[in-house]
C-alpha cells in the first residue's frame, strides 16, 4: 500500500486513536456543515461520528497508520486531536471538589463550583537507548507491543523523581543494568494514549549482567549494528534514537 503514502490532505479523529481520512481534492472534509469539539485548523478536526456527514466517502484507519497517511503537520493535529478526545473523556470532574467540569477554551476546562482550571497534562514517561561501551545497544522487546518488533527500555516518571533517576531505576528494574553517563537527547508528544517521552542515551556498567525481570519485557539483548531485530516503526522516539546511533556508527 507504499502508493497510498501522504495521499491524504483531510482528516477527522472521532475518537482515541481512530482517524477518519479523506483526499481534499475530492472531499472538502471539514467545511464546517458539522461541530468540530476542538478547532484544529482546516485541514483537521475533532469530532463526534454522528457529526459526519453521510456522503463522506472517508477511509478509517488506526491514528499511527495515519503518519503514513497523512502530511506530517496534519499528523500531528490528528495526534493533538486524539489526545484532547481522550482529555474530554477521562477529565471530566473537578479532582478538588468533584462538580462536574465545564469547558473554557480549546484546552481548558473549569469548575462552576470552586474556579478552578485544569489544562490537559500527559504522562512523563523516558525511554532509553542503552549501549554496552563496545558498540553493541540494547533492544527489547515488552508484552505491551503490539508488534513483533523491538524498541528501547521505557517507563514512567513516578512522583519525586528527576527524568534522570527514572532513566536509572527503569533499566535497573527491567534489566538488572547499572547505567552511567544518562544524557537527554530529545523528547516526543505520544498519543498512545496522552504522553510525553523524554529521550535519553546511557550506557551500562554491566552488560554482562543482562536479566529481565518477570514481566513486562519478554526479549531483547545487545546488538550489533549489521545484526539487529525488527525495529520498532517510525515516528517513535524510540527509532529516532536507534536511527541516531545507527548514524552515529556508520
Ligand atoms: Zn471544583
Amino acid at each position: 500500500m507504499e502508493s497510498d503514502a501522504k495521499n491524504y490532505s483531510r482528516a477527522a479523529v472521532i475518537g482515541e486513536g481512530k482517524v477518519w481520512l479523506a483526499d481534499g481534492d475530492k472531499l472538502p472534509l471539514y467545511d464546517g456543515r458539522w461541530p468540530a469539539l476542538f478547532d484544529l485548523g482546516d485541514a483537521v478536526c475533532a469530532c463526534r461520528r454522528e457529526d459526519l456527514p453521510g456522503d463522506a466517502a472517508l477511509t478509517s484507519v488506526e491514528l499511527r497508520a495515519s503518519y503514513r497517511l497523512l502530511a506530517e503537520e496534519e499528523y500531528e493535529k490528528a495526534a493533538k486531536a486524539s489526545e484532547l478526545l481522550f482529555w474530554e473523556r477521562t477529565v471530566r470532574y473537578c479532582p478538588r471538589c468533584g462538580t462536574a467540569l465545564e469547558r473554557a477554551t480549546n484546552i481548558s476546562k473549569k469548575c462552576p463550583q470552586c474556579g478552578a482550571e485544569h489544562f490537559p497534562s500527559p504522562a512523563t514517561a523516558i525511554i532509553v537507548l542503552v549501549t554496552d561501551g563496545n558498540g553493541r545497544a540494547l533492544l527489547v522487546h515488552a508484552r505491551s507491543f503490539k508488534h513483533p518488533f523491538f524498541g528501547l527500555v521505557a517507563g514512567f516518571v513516578e512522583t519525586g523523581e528527576s527524568a534522570e533517576e527514572c532513566v536509572r531505576r527503569e533499566v535497573m528494574e527491567e534489566t538488572s543494568l547499572r547505567v552511567r553517563d544518562v544524557r537527554y537527547v530529545a523528547s516526543q508528544s505520544w498519543p498512545f494514549p496522552f504522553q510525553l517521552m523524554l529521550g535519553f542515551t546511557a550506557t551500562a556498567e554491566n552488560p554482562e549482567e543482562l536479566r529481565f525481570a518477570d514481566g513486562e519485557l519478554t526479549d531483547g539483548g545487545f546488538y550489533t549494528p549489521d545484526a539487529l531485530p525488527p525495529l520498532a516503526t517510525p515516528p517513535s522516539l524510540a527509532r529516532i534514537l536507534i536511527d541516531r546511533w545507527l548514524a552515529a556508527k556508520l
